[in-house]
């Protein structure tokens, strides 16, 4: 008899995006002339730089000369675009990150999902709550987790994000030896301070764990004292893998490119302590399962670092910025708390009431679109999210909406 990985059976449905879905099609159905305004889901409104565009389409013609064409490439990436991720978002900012520690893949979904197969499956796993789901649903699949009860699974190390800590987890108070990451932070726009990094970093060193740094909004970062990347702490390169993407930066969410960094220096232990790097077993599980992203994806993604490249990503991004300043004022004059919008294209809100009753009232009464921040985990009820990743003429209007019927 075949029998089935049981903990897939532990896991709990998504119902969040099928439930806003189902919610909008009914009001839509009762109000047919209502134009919805969505700023709900993360995905990018806006085309591709042009100089992305361009190379994919120069690659695309080089595809179609006997001279030029190209087959499989390297499992782990270009040197071309390795070599161009480690020089602008390394080096020229003063880390040490080698061509041979960059790992292209088609998402940063991907290898946060995956990075968690190359460590034992009795390890303690620290994830914050509210909390990206992919961190979670990942270790309940690898079997790291009891069962699913009181919004939580057994054995998870949780890290709450409040009110208090400003959606910045304290250290964790139980063993961690797996710990995961994200800032700019979704869903909450959090961002972390280098002194709060350094914690986590020497929390890390000192107890040999690791941590999964997913920096997919590195991008939206404009204040300058702020990491862009945990390498720029000190001691990082021992304990930190990396996870960056061009969906949101770029706006490939349908083009898919990303990579990981993994230093050379970061290891974990075998059971009898042997030191082991895992820079070779990323490589090792990255050339066994994975045969790479498109050539003409890997040219566009490696325009975003020329000078035109790199303007028209920060126009892009200063765009959803823009967005997401307006947000946030709007719905703090209306004396409603939040946090993000600054360093990050997500805002958090204080609802002040049940997550869902606040969606409720937006789309009823303002033909808005948020998502609630229930789905993210316990600590986001009472919160909704609002994202900043739309046209600014439908954000000006969502917010003139919201603003005559809440105040
Ligand atoms: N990490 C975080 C925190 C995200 O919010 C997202 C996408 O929304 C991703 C990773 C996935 O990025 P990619 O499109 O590269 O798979």
């Amino acid at each position: 008899m075949i029998r089935i990985n049981e903990n897939y059976k532990k896991l709990q449905s998504s119902y969040l995006f099928s439930d806003i879905a189902k919610r909008v099609t009914a009001f839509q159905k009762e109000n047919p002339e209502k134009k919805i305004i969505k700023l709900g889901i993360g995905d990018v409104t806006r085309p591709l730089p042009k100089a992305c565009i361009d190379a994919m389409h120069k690659a695309t013609d080089e595809m179609n000369d006997i001279k030029t064409f190209r087959g499989y490439g390297p499992e782990q990436g270009y040197d071309f675009l390795r070599e161009a991720i480690a020089k602008n978002d390394y080096q020229l900012r003063g880390i040490n990150i080698a061509p041979d520690e960059v790992f292209v893949s088609d998402g940063a979904k991907c290898d946060c999902g995956n990075i968690q197969e190359i460590f034992a499956s009795d390890i303690a796993v620290a994830i914050p709550d509210p909390v990206y789901p992919v961190y979670l649903d990942t270790n309940v699949m690898a079997g790291r987790t009891g069962f699913y009860s009181n919004g939580r699974y057994d054995g998870i190390v949780y890290l709450d994000g409040t009110a208090e800590n400003g959606f910045v987890p304290d250290l964790p108070s139980k063993r961690a030896d797996l710990i995961y990451l994200c800032f700019p932070n979704n869903p909450t726009g959090a961002t972390i301070t280098k002194e709060d990094l350094k914690k986590w970093v020497d929390y890390a060193r000192e107890n040999k764990a690791i941590i999964l740094y997913d920096a997919a909004y590195e991008a939206f970062i404009r204040d300058d004292a702020l990491p862009r990347s945990i390498f720029e702490i000190k001691g990082a390169r021992d304990v930190a893998i990396e996870f960056r993407s061009f969906s949101k930066s770029a706006g490939f969410t349908g083009v898919r490119c990303a990579y990981t960094v993994v230093p050379k220096d970061c290891c974990a232990y075998t059971t009898d302590g042997e030191k082991t790097a895992l820079n070779g077993l990323w490589n090792r599980r990255h050339t066994t399962k994975f045969n790479s992203v498109s050539y003409p994806v890997q040219r566009a993604a490696e325009a975003v670092y020329s000078s035109e490249g790199k303007a028209q990503v920060k126009a892009l991004t200063d765009y959803y910025l823009k967005n997401a300043t307006l947000i946030r004022k709007e719905i703090n004059a209306l004396g409603f708390d939040s946090i993000g919008g600054e360093n990050s294209p997500y805002i958090w809100v204080n609802g002040k009431t049940d997550s869902w009753a606040f969606f409720d009232r937006l789309l009823k009464e303002a033909g808005v679109v948020v998502t609630p921040g229930a789905g993210f985990g316990k600590c986001g009820q009472g919160y909704i999210r609002i994202s900043a990743f739309n046209n600014h003429e439908d954000v000006e209007e969502a917010m003139g909406r919201i603003r005559e019927a809440l105040s």
